[in-house]
C-alpha cells in the first residue's frame, strides 16, 4: 500500500505526485487513458502555453473574485517558480507576445517529456489504463476501486480533471468521486468557449479573422467590453477576446439571449470616422462602393457590410449621400448581433464550478471535510482566462497538494 494515490494524469495530477515523491512519499499514480496529459498535449494548438509572467495579484485579479482561493499556492509556487521549475528538468522557454510562456521548441510533447522524467526521477509508479470508478474512506484510508482492482492509500489526490474535452479523459469522474467523500460540487459550465450566434450573415464570413476590434455585451444592466482578436466560425463566434467574454456572459446566458456590438474602428470616433470617411470620398471619389471598403476591412466582409448598408456595391462612392454615410459609420461602429448560448464542453478550454473551494484548505488543499483527502486542477472550482492561467492553477494547486500530501503521509 502506497503513502499516496493520485487519481488523474494530467498537469495536475503529474505534478502533485512528482512533488509528494519528492518529499520522500511512496506514490502511485492511476491514470484511466492508456498514456499521461493528453489534454496537455492540445494546450495552445499544440503548442502549449505552459504559464505567464504575472505576479500573484494580477493573476488573481484576471481570474475573477473566486481565485481569492489561489493566494496560498500562488505563494507556494508561483509563476517564476513554474519557469524555473521547467527549466530545471531540462525544458527551454520563450517568452511570447502578451507575456505568456511556450517552449522554445513549440512542441507540447516536450512540456509531457519533461513531466514524465520528473515522475521517473522522483519515483512515482505510473498506473496507466486504470479508471477510478469509486473511492471510499475507512479505518484511517482510502479504497480505490478501478475495475476488477481495489488500491488504498493513506492520502488521497484527486486531480481527474473537469468536463472540457472530455474526449481527453475529463469526463467529470473526480466530481462523482468528490461528492462521495462529502464535497459540495458548484454547478458546471463550459468557459473559455466558443458563442453560438443567432444572425445567419456569421456563417457567411466564417473563417475571418480580425484584429483589434471591440466587442460590447450587454443584457439588461449587465454590460461587458473586450478589447483584442476574434474569429467567425459557421455557428458564430469564437477567438481570444471570445472566449474570454464567455467567463463573463456565460451565467448571463442562463437568462435568455446577450446582444453584442462589433465595433471595427474602436480606436476612432464616430465624428473623426466621419472626417476620414469624407475625406476618404473626396480623393477617391470615382471608386465604387465595394472597393472603397477594402480600405475598411478584409474583402471576405464587403459583401455582408455592403448588404447590411443597403448601398449598391457597384455605385461610384462620391454618390452617396449624407444619411449613407450615417449608415456606414453606424456600422463600421456597430455591427449587432444575439449571443444565443455558449458552445458545449467539447469545444470549453475550462469548467466552470466544481469542488467547492470553501470545503478546501487553501494552504494545503486538504478536504476540510474528509482529512487525508486532497484535490488539485480543473477539478476544483477554479478557471482563468486564455493565457496560461489555466495551466497556472494545475502546477500550484498539484503543487500545493503534493506537498501538503506529503507533509502528511
Ligand atoms: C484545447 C485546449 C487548449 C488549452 N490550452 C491551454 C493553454 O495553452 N494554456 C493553459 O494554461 N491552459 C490551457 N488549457 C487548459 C488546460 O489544459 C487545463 O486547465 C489543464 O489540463 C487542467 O489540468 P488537470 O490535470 O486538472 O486536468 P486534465 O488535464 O483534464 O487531466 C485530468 C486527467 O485525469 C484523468 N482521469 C479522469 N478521470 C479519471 C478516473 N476516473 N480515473 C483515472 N484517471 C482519470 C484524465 O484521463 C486526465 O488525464 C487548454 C485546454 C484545452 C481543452
Amino acid at each position: 500500500m502506497p503513502d499516496i494515490i493520485v487519481i488523474g494524469g494530467g498537469p495536475a495530477g503529474m505534478m502533485a505526485a512528482g512533488r509528494a515523491a519528492s518529499l520522500g512519499a511512496d506514490v502511485w499514480l492511476l491514470e484511466k487513458n492508456p498514456s499521461l496529459g493528453r489534454k496537455l498535449l492540445l494546450t495552445g494548438q499544440g503548442r502549449c502555453n505552459i504559464t505567464n509572467n504575472l505576479d500573484a495579484r494580477q493573476f488573481i485579479t484576471d481570474c475573477g473574485p473566486g481565485a481569492k482561493f489561489l493566494h496560498g499556492a500562488l505563494a507556494r509556487f508561483s509563476t517564476r517558480e513554474a519557469v524555473d521549475f521547467f527549466e530545471r528538468l531540462g525544458l527551454e522557454l520563450k517568452l511570447e507576445r502578451g507575456g505568456r510562456y511556450f517552449p522554445e521548441s513549440d512542441d507540447s510533447h516536450d512540456v509531457l517529456r519533461a513531466l514524465e522524467r520528473f515522475l521517473r526521477d522522483e519515483g512515482v509508479k505510473v498506473l496507466k489504463g486504470k479508471k477510478a470508478e469509486r473511492a471510499e474512506r475507512g479505518n484511517g484510508c482510502f479504497r480505490i476501486f478501478a475495475g476488477r482492482q481495489t488500491f488504498q492509500a493513506g492520502r488521497l489526490v484527486i486531480a481527474a480533471g473537469g468536463l472540457s474535452f472530455p474526449a481527453t479523459g475529463s469526463t467529470g469522474d473526480g466530481y462523482l468521486l468528490a461528492a462521495a467523500l462529502g464535497h459540495t460540487i458548484v454547478p458546471t459550465l463550459p468557459t473559455d468557449v466558443p458563442l453560438g450566434v443567432r444572425e445567419d450573415f456569421v456563417k457567411e464570413l466564417q473563417g475571418l479573422s480580425l484584429r483589434n476590434v471591440e466587442l460590447r455585451f450587454g443584457q439588461g444592466s449587465s454590460k461587458a467590453v473586450f478589447f483584442g482578436e476574434m474569429l467567425f466560425t459557421h455557428f458564430g463566434v469564437s477567438g481570444p477576446i471570445v472566449l474570454d467574454a464567455s467567463r463573463v456572459i456565460g451565467p448571463w446566458l442562463e437568462h435568455g439571449p446577450v446582444d453584442c456590438v462589433l465595433d471595427l474602428k474602436p480606436a476612432l470616433s464616430a465624428e473623426k470616422l466621419d472626417e476620414r470617411l469624407k475625406r476618404d470620398i473626396q480623393s477617391r471619389g470615382r471608386k465604387n462602393f465595394r472597393n472603397f471598403l477594402k480600405e475598411f476591412m478584409p474583402s471576405t466582409m464587403i459583401p455582408v457590410f455592403a448588404g447590411q448598408c443597403g448601398i449598391d456595391p457597384v455605385m461610384a462612392v462620391n454618390q452617396t449621400t449624407a444619411g449613407q454615410r450615417r449608415t456606414m459609420i453606424g456600422l463600421l461602429k456597430g455591427i449587432r448581433f444575439t449571443v444565443t448560448g455558449l458552445r458545449g464542453f467539447e469545444e470549453a478550454v475550462a469548467t466552470a464550478g466544481g469542488v467547492a473551494t470553501a470545503e478546501v484548505d487553501p494552504r494545503t488543499m486538504e478536504s476540510k471535510i474528509t482529512p487525508g483527502l486532497f484535490f488539485c486542477g480543473e477539478v476544483l472550482d477554479l478557471d482563468g482566462p486564455c493565457g496560461g492561467y489555466n495551466l497556472q492553477i494545475a502546477w500550484s494547486t498539484g503543487f500545493t497538494a503534493g506537498t501538503g500530501a506529503a507533509a502528511k503521509a
